[in-house]
C-alpha cells in the first residue's frame, strides 16, 4: 500500500477512498458482504495490496436483485418521467466531470494505465457517454403499424418500447469506469434497474461511481453494485431467475458460461467478447501514418483492448519498412508505472495477465516466431511486459490465432489483396478490423468483405457513443453504443385495438 499512496501527486480524496474498507451498494446502502468476507485488489505497478473490498457472492447478489426488482416494479423509478431520467443521467455526468482527476487516479492505481491517458481518454469518454444516453431517455419511440391483412375489419396498431426490467451487468478490468458507463448509460436511459458487478481486479472506480449515483439523486435500488469474483458473484448474477437480462463484456470463454447460466430462465443476453483483429496495410497507404496507427492499434492500453489490431497484414513491398517502423515505435514507448508523468505504457493489470501474455510469447518462440523487439517481461517488480513485434508467425501458431490481450503484434506479409481478406476473416472472432490505403474504392471494397463489427479506414480505435460497437461470430451478440444498444435494454410491445 505504501508505495502507491506515497506518490507525491496523489489526490487526498483518492488516498482516503483507497484506504477505506470498500463496501457494496445495495438498495441505497453501503453494506458489508453477507459473509463478512473481503478481497484485496493490487497495484499492478508494484504488486502490493491497494485496497480491501467486500466480497459479494450468491447471498449479496440475491439481496441486490431483490432491491433492483422492487425499485423497478414499485419504487419511484417505476413512475419517473423520461425527462427526469435524462436529467439524472446528465447530473451524474456533471459529477464525474467535477471529480475527473480523482477517477483518473483511481483508474491508474487499480488498472495500471498511465494517469495521463486516464485523464484524456477513460474519464472524458465516460462523461460523454452518459451525456449521450441522457439525451436518449426522451427519444425511445415505437411505431404505428398499418396492418396488412385486417380489411374489412379496422384496427389501430402501434408498438411501444418498454424497459426490459432488472439487468445484471458484468464488466471487465481493461477500462473499468468506461465499461461501467457503456453498460449503465443505456440501461438507465431505457428505465431498467441494474445490478453491476465490476471486475475483481478493478472495482474501485465503479464503487466511487456508486457514491456519485447516490449524490445525483437516483432512487435507492436503481443501481446496485456488488464487487466480487466471477465464479461466485458473476455466476450467481448470470444464473439468477429474477434477472431479465444479462449484459457481459469479457472473454469469449466466460461469455459461453454466461450464456449457459442465462439458460436457466432464458434471460436476454448481450455479449461483447474477444477479438483477434486484422489490421491491413496496402502498399499505396500513407505508410508513416499507417505505422503510427498500427502501433497505436496494438499498443494502446497495453494491448488490453478487445479490438486490439493484433494481426498486422502488410503488403509485401512495404513489409520491411513497416516492421522496422513498428519496432521503432515499440522501442520508443516508455514503459513505467502509470503515475510516472513519463509513462506511455503501464503494467498489465495482474500477475495472472502478465503470465498469460508471457506464456503466449514463449509458445510463439517455441513454434518458430521471431521477436523483432520486446518478447519478454520488463523488470522484476510489477507486471510490465515489453511492447513486442513478432514476425515469421503462421496461422497455425497460437500467437496468430488466439487473443493475447497484451502488447504483442504479429506482422504478416501478403502479396494478394484478395487473399488478405480471406486471411483476415479466417478467425473465430469478428470484432474489428483496420484498412490503410489511399484508394477509396479498394478501402470500401475490402470493408464490405470483412466479417467484423467495426471497420476503421485510415484510422483505428475511434470510439464514439453514437457509433455501434460489437462483434460478428464469436466476438459477441448485440451491439454496445449508438441507438442500437437500446434495443438490448427494451422489449417491444405491440398493441392492437379494434376500431
Ligand atoms: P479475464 O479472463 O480477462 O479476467 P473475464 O472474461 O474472466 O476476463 O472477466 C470479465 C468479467 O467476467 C469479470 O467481471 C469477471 O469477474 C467475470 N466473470 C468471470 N468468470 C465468470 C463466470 N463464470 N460467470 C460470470 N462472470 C464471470
Amino acid at each position: 500500500m505504501a508505495t502507491a499512496l506515497s506518490a507525491p501527486s496523489i489526490d487526498s480524496n483518492v488516498s482516503k477512498f483507497v484506504a477505506r474498507k470498500q463496501k457494496m451498494l445495495i438498495n441505497g446502502q453501503w453494506v458489508e458482504a453477507a459473509s463478512g468476507k473481503t478481497f484485496a485488489t493490487y497495484n499492478p505497478a508494484t504488486g502490493q495490496v491497494l485496497a480491501n473490498v467486500a466480497e459479494g457472492d450468491l447471498e449479496d447478489i440475491n439481496r441486490a436483485v431483490k432491491a433492483a426488482r422492487a425499485s423497478f416494479e414499485t419504487g419511484p423509478w417505476s413512475r419517473i418521467s423520461p425527462a427526469d431520467r435524462g436529467k439524472l443521467i446528465w447530473k451524474l455526468a456533471d459529477l464525474i466531470e467535477k471529480h475527473l482527476e480523482e477517477f483518473a487516479q483511481l483508474e491508474s492505481l487499480d488498472n495500471g494505465k498511465p494517469l495521463k491517458v486516464a485523464r484524456v481518454a477513460d474519464v472524458p469518454l465516460t462523461i460523454e457517454h452518459f451525456r449521450y444516453y441522457a439525451g436518449w431517455a426522451t427519444k425511445i419511440e415505437g411505431n404505428t403499424i398499418p396492418l396488412t391483412l385486417a380489411k374489412p375489419l379496422r384496427f389501430f396498431a402501434y408498438t411501444v418500447r418498454e424497459p426490459v426490467g432488472v439487468v445484471g451487468q458484468i464488466i471487465p478490468w481493461n477500462f473499468p469506469l468506461l465499461m461501467a458507463a457503456w453498460k449503465l448509460g443505456p440501461a438507465l436511459a431505457a428505465g431498467c434497474t441494474v445490478v453491476l458487478k465490476p471486475a475483481e481486479q478493478t472495482p474501485l472506480s465503479a464503487l466511487r461511481l456508486g457514491e456519485l449515483i447516490q449524490e445525483a439523486g437516483f432512487p435507492d435500488g436503481v443501481v446496485n453494485i456488488v464487487p466480487g469474483f466471477g465464479e461466485t458473484a458473476g455466476a450467481a448474477l448470470a444464473a439468477h431467475s429474477d434477472v431479465d437480462k444479462v449484459a457481459f463484456t469479457g472473454s469469449t470463454e466466460v461469455g459461453r458460461l454466461i450464456l449457459q447460466a442465462a439458460a436457466s430462465n432464458l434471460k436476454k443476453v448481450s455479449l461483447e467478447l474477444g477479438g483477434k483483429s486484422p489490421n491491413v496495410i496496402l502498399q499505396d497507404a500513407d505508410v508513416d501514418a499507417a505505422i503510427e496507427g498500427a502501433a497505436s492499434a496494438i499498443f494502446f492500453n497495453h494491448g488490453q483492448c478487445c479490438c486490439a489490431g493484433s494481426r498486422l497484414y502488410v503488403e509485401r513491398p512495404i513489409f520491411d519498412r513497416v516492421v522496422e517502423g513498428m519496432a521503432r515505435h515499440a522501442e520508443q514507448i516508455r514503459v513505467k508505472p502509470g503515475f510516472d508523468p513519463d509513462s506511455d505504457m503501464g503494467p498489465l493489470v495482474s500477475e495472472e495477465q502478465m503470465n498469460r501474455v508471457c506464456g503466449y510469447l514463449d509458445s510463439g518462440l517455441r513454434e518458430g516466431a521471431k521477436v523483432v523487439t520486446g518478447g519478454a517481461r520488463l523488470g522484476d517488480q510489477g507486471y510490465f511486459v515489453k511492447p513486442t513485434v513478432l514476425v515469421n508467425t503462421t496461422d497455425r501458431m497460437k500467437v496468430e490465432r488466439e487473443e493475447i490481450f497484451g502488447p504483442v503484434v504479429a506482422a504478416i506479409p501478403f502479396s494478394d489483396p484478395e487473399d488478405v481478406v480471406l486471411k483476415a476473416n479466417a478467425s473465430v472472432y469478428g470484432l474489428a478490423a483496420g484498412i490503410w490505403t489511399s484508394d477509396i474504392k479498394k478501402a470500401h471494397a475490402i470493408a464490405s468483405k470483412l466479417r467484423a463489427g467495426t471497420v476503421w479506414i485510415n484510422c483505428y480505435n475511434v470510439f464514439d457513443p453514437a457509433l455501434p460497437f460489437g462483434g460478428y461470430k464469436q466476438s459477441g451478440w448485440g451491439r454496445e453504443m449508438g441507438h442500437e444498444v437500446l434495443e438490448q435494454y427494451t422489449e417491444v410491445k405491440s398493441i392492437c385495438t379494434a376500431l
